[in-house]
């Protein structure tokens, strides 16, 4: 199937391409404008882009929202992941914050909600992936993006970080990973 990624993240793109092999992941036209990520949920966020990206194109559009939620803190940074040390603060600004707020060795997971929505159909429809770990204090690693390289998995027991792992080993066990997949399930039986 042909599905738009509303997204401007080149790392996400590049993520689900790997995870919907077998589908068309098509970029999202440079018009179509994104609205802020108003909602207090992950699914609530795909959502709102998954909306605009549909109404605009008039075809089937997928989007993610994810984050990383902190035991210690309650939750948080969670749907603030992205902006979490401020509206423009560097992926190195919010881990940094991060690091700051909660314990080394604290558990911690990634969440990562997709919305489909196709107008030709009226599908709309989410799927949700989470990936535990602990949180690290020696960040290390130069794959992956955002909080990585303090993310230490619960499924990788040689105690390498998120972005210590090649982009097949993140796939795995990521929570992109396993929303995307649980998404290919249904479109195999739709
Ligand atoms: P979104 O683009 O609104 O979904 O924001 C997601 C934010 O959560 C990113 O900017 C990162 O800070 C964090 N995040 C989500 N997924 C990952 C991941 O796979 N690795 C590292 N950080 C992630």
């Amino acid at each position: 199937m042909r599905l738009v990624l509303a997204t401007r993240n080149a790392h996400k793109a590049d993520e689900f391409g790997l995870l919907l092999a077998g589908h068309e992941v098509a970029p999202l036209p440079d018009e179509v404008v994104l609205p802020p990520e108003t909602g207090q949920t992950f699914t609530a966020n795909a959502r709102i882009k998954a909306q605009a990206a549909a109404t605009a194109l008039g075809v089937a559009v997928i989007a993610d929202d994810s984050g990383i939620v902190a035991a210690a803190l309650g939750g948080r940074p969670g749907v603030y992941s992205a902006r979490y040390a401020g509206p423009d603060a560097t992926a190195e600004e919010n881990l940094a914050k991060l690091l700051a707020e909660a314990p080394a060795g604290s558990p911690v997971a990634y969440v990562c909600a997709i919305v489909l929505i196709d107008p030709a159909t009226g599908t709309d429809v989410a799927f949700e992936g989470r990936c535990t770990g602990v949180l690290d204090d020696d960040p290390r690693g130069t794959e992956g993006f955002g909080y990585d390289p303090a993310f230490r998995p619960d499924d990788i027991a040689d105690g390498r970080t998120m972005a210590q792992l090649s982009p097949t080993e993140k796939a795995a066990i990521s929570h992109r990973g396993r929303a995307a997949r649980e998404l290919a399930a249904w479109l195999a039986v739709r």
